[in-house]
């Protein structure tokens, strides 16, 4: 890594969101040994210092829409999940047990879940047959 230095009132090349463009940019705070803000020469605003090196790819983030078709991929994990359970190990459902993730409890009408995460304070998302429920429990 160059570690040129720079300081308050140096020239430094930047990109500048105003201008859309990278521009001469004029350094106006530091953050350590680093470059926290500039102004822009062409159009005077002062931003954040951003690296023109590293070019962020944004069509990436367009091309991966989060979680698309994530539901079939649950299901089949949730098979994997009861494959090995065993039903004697589960524990009677009681909003009182403490639970911990990949507890195996059986519910009075969902049958057996595997307990996959637990939300502070007192909630757990468990995998049943019939699908992913959210549940009162004690976190463990
Ligand atoms: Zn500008």
């Amino acid at each position: 890594m160059s570690n040129k230095q720079f300081s308050a009132g140096d020239h430094i090349t930047s990109k500048c969101t105003k201008c859309k463009d990278t521009t001469n940019h004029t350094v106006v705070a530091m953050v350590g040994d680093k470059v926290a803000r500039v102004e822009c020469n062409t159009c005077g605003g002062i931003h954040n210092y951003r690296n023109v090196a590293e070019k962020k790819p944004i069509s990436r983030s367009k091309a991966s829409s989060p979680k698309p078709a994530k539901t079939t991929k649950i299901e089949t994990e949730w098979e994997n999940l009861l494959n090995d359970a065993d039903p004697a190990d589960a524990t009677p459902y009681s909003m009182q047990m403490p639970i911990k993730p990949g507890a195996l409890i059986q519910h009075p009408s969902f049958g057996l879940g595997r307990v996959i995460d637990t939300i502070q304070p007192n909630k757990m998302e468990v995998y049943f047959r019939s699908g992913v429920k959210l549940l009162r429990c004690s976190i463990a």
